[in-house]
């Protein structure tokens, strides 16, 4: 029997060949059961085939909820009347240190981008870092926003691996109603800067924020040709007090199949399985779409305030490595070890791909 165009682009993907936009537009916009499934298989053989059974476990440190600026999908822009916080170093030692205890593989320091900060130079922060570093020897992630290009040269000297700066969408016309008054080349040159001084990037977009399936393709294809390490894609979830509201015609697998599109494209690069749309119930579907991090663990009742859906499964503690773990075996997998993490981004440090 004849393949059908969706079994020669699943082929093609799995050759290692890469896809042209019009190929990742039709699988974007796959709505079968068998099709999808087969999406997701294939998603799943390449994760497989590049990264065995081991997923990656990272922890999240939130600093700081307040922001300069007035993103219209986020609950902690500016304007928004939210209870704000800043933690100070022995608060953030306190979660870095439980973290670690857990068992996760990378602790990621994120923040909003803290007028306080800002001003102060990150002293605060860079101090965590240093401390994080040497009571901990722990891979780090850093999302400070649109910094300088000497404060990414402190972090990165500091040992900071990881820079994570979402541009949410490569529509130019859609980022400025995404991201208000803030500027699109500064924001890919800030994190290109990061990338070529050799740290790990971190790129992502949001899907259900008005963007068409045209849009996401050019994303996915953008995310592939800057070579960035680390891909995500997080549906946009409504909250009090955000201006955007999700678009009409949301596709409840979009999220899904944008990351099974990933992993065919970026066959090399880790991808996250979020836990901040759906909780732990969410965990599940996304792994089994060929992402290969859960992000978002932290230790119970630390408190999560500043993410989507911020109260998903963390008082009552289903946001640990035990539970992440249970998952994860009854699915065949298994989360990596500090040593395996370890190996992989030293070798994507030492390669610079
Ligand atoms: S997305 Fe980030 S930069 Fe934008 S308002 Fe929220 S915290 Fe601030």
């Amino acid at each position: 029997m004849m393949d059908s165009n969706l079994d020669k682009i699943i082929y093609k993907a799995l050759e290692g060949a890469e896809l042209e936009k019009e190929e990742i537009v039709e699988l974007l916009l796959l709505d079968k059961e068998d099709d999808l499934n087969k999406l997701f298989g294939a998603a799943r053989r390449i994760r497989s085939r590049e990264f065995g059974n081991k997923i990656f476990l990272y922890g999240f440190v939130y600093f700081s909820n307040y922001c300069r600026n007035g993103c219209s999908f986020c609950y902690s822009r500016k304007s928004n009347e939210i209870e704000r916080y800043r933690k100070n170093t022995e608060d953030i030692m306190d979660i870095a240190v439980k973290l670690k205890e857990a068992g996760v593989n990378l602790i990621d320091l994120t923040m909003g981008e803290d007028p306080y900060y800002h001003s102060s130079g990150f002293e605060d922060v860079l101090e965590a870092v240093v401390r994080t570093k040497k009571e901990m020897d722990i891979p780090l992630m850093i999302s400070p926003g649109v910094v300088e290009y000497d404060l990414i040269d402190r972090f990165k000297s500091s040992g900071v691996e990881w820079y994570a700066l979402y541009q949410e969408t490569h529509n130019r016309r859609l980022f400025k109603d995404l991201r208000k008054n803030q500027n699109y080349d500064k924001r890919m040159d800030t994190k290109l800067y990061a990338k070529n001084i050799g740290m790990l990037l971190e790129e992502g977009i949001m899907v259900g924020v008005g963007e068409k399936i045209e849009d996401i393709a050019d994303s996915i294809l953008e995310m592939k040709s800057m070579k960035a390490d680390q891909v995500r894609v997080m549906t946009f979830v409504p909250q009090e007090g955000i201006p955007l509201q999700a678009s009409a015609e949301n596709d409840e697998y979009l999220e899904l199949k944008t990351i099974a599109v990933l992993r065919l494209v970026c066959q090399k690069s880790l991808i996250p399985a979020s836990l901040d749309i759906e909780g732990i119930d969410g965990l599940k579907p996304r792994i089994d779409s060929g992402a290969n991090v859960i992000t978002s663990i932290i230790p119970p009742s630390e408190g999560l305030h500043g993410v989507a859906q911020s109260c998903k499964d963390i008082d009552d503690g289903n946001r640990s490595v035990v539970t992440v773990e249970k998952i994860l075996d009854s699915m065949g997998l298994k989360a990596a070890t500090n040593m395996e993490y370890k190996e992989h981004i030293d070798q994507r440090m030492v390669q610079h791909v």
